[in-house]
């Protein structure tokens, strides 16, 4: 495997970054060192959660290229004790993190999306 080594300019000012800094609140669910969980502001299903490194990375690519193992295994790891804690690991779950453009990603700080608690549908949109 190759070294990736993507380099995204972070915006320090992007809404996450703010959440991060307690400049604006969040309906916060979960936080330790690495990582920052809390509801969308605007929900799509029953449970949605945004999880979120504390580290200044833009997206997915940017994540997988720089973060350390710890980062990406806390990340992943609470992603699950939410998923469990909120009640989804019985009845399931979606998880899906939009990138870059054609992702359609909306804010530069990479974060993981745990809905549920309804059935979900068809993973994409049909357009
Ligand atoms: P994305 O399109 O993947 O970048 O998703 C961005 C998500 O952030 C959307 O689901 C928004 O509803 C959500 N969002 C934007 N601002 C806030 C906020 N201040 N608190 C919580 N969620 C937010």
């Amino acid at each position: 495997m190759t070294e990736a080594a993507a380099t995204k300019t972070y915006d320090p000012n992007n809404i996450f970054a703010r959440i991060l800094r307690a400049e604006i609140p969040c309906n916060k669910v979960f936080e330790d060192d690495h990582v920052l969980a809390f509801r969308d502001i605007q929900p799509q299903a029953p449970v949605h959660v945004l999880v979120i490194p504390k580290g200044a990375y833009v997206d997915m690519d940017d994540f997988t290229a720089r973060a350390s193992a710890d980062e990406i295994a806390a990340l992943f790891r609470v992603l699950g004790q939410i998923a469990r804690s909120e009640g989804l690991a019985e009845s399931g779950y979606r998880v899906l993190s939009n990138c870059g453009l054609n992702g359609g990603q909306e804010v530069p700080h990479l974060h993981l999306h745990l809905v549920g608690g309804r059935k979900l549908g068809r993973m994409l949109a049909a357009d």
